[in-house]
């Protein structure tokens, strides 16, 4: 099989694993207990507390850990609201967030927050210009992911930052596609608040982070037994977090490696596609781009019998995301960059990850374009020329 749906989750690496282990067996502890099995599990959350803050820059107290970037999301961005909404009730975002982002922005729109919604363009991309007059006297948050699921592109976070910072605006930024693959630094960017998640970056599943910024308050939307600084309560998930932190270190010693080798791959399947598929277009911007991300659309058919087809033949790629790709509706990200329904229906997303080589490449490449014909030659939409 070749994988390459990476931004729907990746798989977990062997080192990963192997520190997990011990926590799931003889380490089971509670860490809010306190004989020595209990602070064993304490220390190891502590020291993973370390690695998690290391790879983004933040210090180990401004880091809770999470059920992933769901949750992460939704903590941020209730809890300024409503630890705010004294002061206003306005919130600014962008056409093209994460249902986690979006569906909590809509949530505090039936709570009576007015939420303005950033476009983004063809290429994907915010203006701050627009950002500035979104801006009133009542808006309290910005909150604006760093790099898309969908067509990987890249957001500018630092100067969105400055903008908030300018106005005493807090600033979410869910970065659960970009960390781990391209230089994330909370203070360089500017942001209060910052979501990771650790699945998408070689970690288990059901467990993130968020970095939040010494001094900004949040009220907790989830009641408990006080983990977390109220604002995350429940047991720890001590073997989730173990391999949250160990996925962070590696991350961080091999980001620079990664990056070229998923941006070469990643423009050998872009160029090897385009060049030998007639009507075949790149969605999103060509160098404001994660590495490994690419997602294409092809005049005359529908993403999901690519996407079906490719599956028979043991490649998982994906329509865009995997929660959009449930229902059969086209995609907010396509249409917000200016695509018809039709087109918006016609795309295919492909994320690189490490244990991709070239040679899966060439074969991904090959497979598609067989694709594209058979579908087209039995398309009723693609006019045989
Ligand atoms: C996957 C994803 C999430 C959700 O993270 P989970 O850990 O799966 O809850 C949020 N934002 C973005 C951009 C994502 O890609």
């Amino acid at each position: 099989m070749i994988y390459m749906d990476h931004s729907a989750t990746s798989p977990v690496k062997k080192e990963v694993f192997e520190v997990m282990k011990p926590y799931l067996k003889e380490s089971y502890g509670n860490a809010s207990t306190f004989y020595s099995l209990g602070r064993e599990a304490k220390v190891a959350m502590e020291n993973a507390r370390e690695n998690v803050a290391k790879l983004i820059g933040a210090n180990p107290e401004e880091i809770i850990f999470t059920s992933g970037g769901t949750e992460s999301d939704n903590i941020a961005i209730q809890g300024i609201a409503y630890k705010l909404q004294s002061k206003g009730k306005h919130i600014i975002t962008s056409s093209i967030e994460h249902p986690a982002v979006i569906e909590t922005c809509k949530g505090l729109e039936n709570k009576g927050f007015k939420v303005s919604y950033l476009p983004v363009y063809k290429n994907g991309i915010i203006k701050i210009s627009d950002l500035k007059k979104a801006i009133a006297d009542e808006t309290i948050l910005i909150t604006i992911m760093h790099a898309n699921n969908e067509i990987g592109t890249i957001q500018p976070i630092a100067e969105i930052g400055e903008v908030a910072k300018k106005h005493d605006i807090k600033f979410h930024c869910d970065g659960v596609q970009s960390v781990g693959k391209i230089p994330v630094d909370v203070n360089k960017l500017n942001v209060d608040l910052l979501s990771v998640s650790a699945h998408k970056l070689h970690g288990p599943k059901g467990v993130g982070a968020l970095y939040i910024k010494k001094g900004t308050k949040l009220k907790p939307i989830l009641f408990g037994g006080g983990q977390e600084n109220d604002l995350s309560p429940g047991t720890e998930n001590i073997p989730g977090i173990v391999g949250l932190a160990k996925a962070c270190e590696i991350a961080k010693l091999e980001l620079e490696n990664n990056f070229t080798y998923l941006t070469n791959l990643q423009e050998k399947l872009i160029d090897g596609v385009l060049d030998n598929i007639e009507e075949s277009y790149l969605n999103g911007d060509r160098e404001k781009r994660l590495p490994g991300n690419v997602n294409f659309r092809f005049t005359g058919i529908e993403g999901e019998s690519i996407v079906l087809m490719l599956d028979s033949k043991g490649i998982a790629g994906s329509t865009g995301s995997a929660c959009s790709s449930k229902k059969l509706t086209p995609s907010h990200v396509l249409k917000a960059i200016g695509l018809e329904d039709l087109d918006s229906h016609g795309s295919l997303r492909l994320t690189i990850g490490m244990e991709n080589n070239e040679e899966e490449v060439i074969t991904v490449i090959e497979e598609i374009k067989s694709i594209v014909e058979t579908l087209r030659s039995m398309s009723p939409l693609w006019k045989k020329k």
